[in-house]
């Protein structure tokens, strides 16, 4: 038997930053960006990504791209449910996926499984002064 690794690496969230970084390098191109400075990611608590186990992913996934020296910060997402009884919206919690007005357990996610990328900061070179933007 082998032993352990000294770090925890999931290939759930290992993939999950494969596609965030292909995400990053079109923004990034599109920007006309240099570098990558910082990333701004939320994660919703339905998503199924452990955000500590997402960190140690990007320290892979990030290696050899325009991000190689960004860093990932995580911003947890909020959880909404649509309620099928009396039609309401409200926010929920990760294990009380109820109705805030009625109490209902049949309700919908609307909001709290998706990954969003929200915000980039980058290091552009348009002119001879490297330029720091936001987008
Ligand atoms: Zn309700």
């Amino acid at each position: 038997m082998k032993s352990s690794k000294r770090k925890r690496l999931s290939m759930h969230e290992l993939s999950v930053c494969q596609g965030l970084m292909r995400q990053v390098e079109q923004v990034a191109a599109n920007n006309n960006a240099k570098s990558v400075k910082r990333i701004l990611l939320r994660v919703g608590g339905l998503s199924g990504v452990e955000p500590s186990l997402l960190q140690s992913a990007f320290e892979i996934a990030r290696a050899g791209t325009i991000a190689e020296h960004a860093e990932l910060e995580i911003e947890d997402g909020p959880i909404v449910v649509k309620c099928q009884e009396c039609g309401a919206s409200s926010a929920a919690k990760l294990n009380r996926l109820l109705c805030q007005y009625c109490g209902e357990w049949r309700v919908n996610v609307v909001e709290g499984e998706e990954l969003l990328l929200l915000s980039m900061d980058i290091e552009t070179a348009q002119s001879a002064a490297e330029e720091s933007r936001h987008v």
